[in-house]
């Protein structure tokens, strides 16, 4: 084989292992910035579960003073209603202590109300408590895994780059700058297998010259649909049917 289609075999490995590198690499951030936004919302939920309790205790304060004043009211008119000389002011002084009596027995149905929203709130706080807690466990653990793996995916990119430059640097510059452009054009692909008289990554048909030429591995040839250049691998015995050869197992 060319030297230099082998050294593109391995170069086209290299340029997929780094691009996937650095598409990890690059994600890292996003993925980072989503669990701070779980952990941000956890906590929130624990924000918003201690203003409703606040909420709940200076509304049952506010009940207490009420049905205080109430109170208060009542033992006055009881009072007064001792020193009343008429009938009339008697019933009058009866009426306005069974309106104060109505008003104390809503403002106790409502503090029992509070009381229960109370106990409610409260399970609603634990609740996102133990939540924010076990975000916070799994919010590390996960942010710990996201970077070792950056960072382990950044090592690799940069062995790439190291390992392409070494390459890059035995080949034939024309070679380099052919396959270069047409990966840049193709997703990062700039080299295929040929096989069955096929393009084997855009499955047209090879002319039976351009084949013939790709078979014999011993010049750059292009795909006429793809523009990817060809090479060959010979099908070995123990390469029956199943096992078509990768480019990574020619390195
Ligand atoms: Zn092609």
């Amino acid at each position: 084989m060319l030297p230099d289609l082998e050294r593109l075999i391995h170069l086209q490995d290299l340029d997929l292992k780094a691009a996937a590198a650095q598409r990890t690499v690059a994600a890292a951030p996003e993925r980072i910035a989503a669990l701070d936004a779980k952990l941000a919302a956890a906590r929130a939920g624990v924000d918003d579960a201690k203003a409703a309790i606040a909420q709940n205790q200076a509304t049952r304060r506010s009940a207490d003073k009420d049905i205080l004043a109430a109170q208060q009211r009542l033992e006055k008119y009881k009072e007064q209603s001792m020193a009343v000389k008429t009938n009339t002011e008697f019933h009058a002084m009866q009426q306005q202590m069974a309106a104060v009596k109505a008003e104390i027995d809503r403002f106790e149905s409502q503090i029992l109300e509070i009381m229960m929203g109370a106990d409610e709130l409260a399970a609603q706080l634990k609740a996102a408590e133990a939540r924010l807690k076990a975000d916070e466990a799994s919010v590390v653990a996960e942010r710990k895994t996201i970077e070792t793996e950056r960072d382990a995916q950044a090592a690799i990119a940069k062995t790439c780059a190291a390992d392409r430059a070494t390459i890059v640097g035995q080949m034939n510059r024309g070679v380099v700058s052919t396959f270069e452009k047409v990966a840049s054009q193709r997703g990062g692909i700039g080299l295929a297998r040929a096989e069955k008289e096929r393009c084997v990554v855009c499955q047209v048909r090879l002319r039976p010259m351009v084949y013939s030429a790709v078979k014999r591995n011993d010049e750059i040839v292009q795909c006429d649909s793809c523009q990817r250049i060809l090479y060959y691998v010979p099908p070995t015995a123990a390469d029956t049917a199943a096992q078509p050869a990768a480019p990574s197992t020619q390195s």
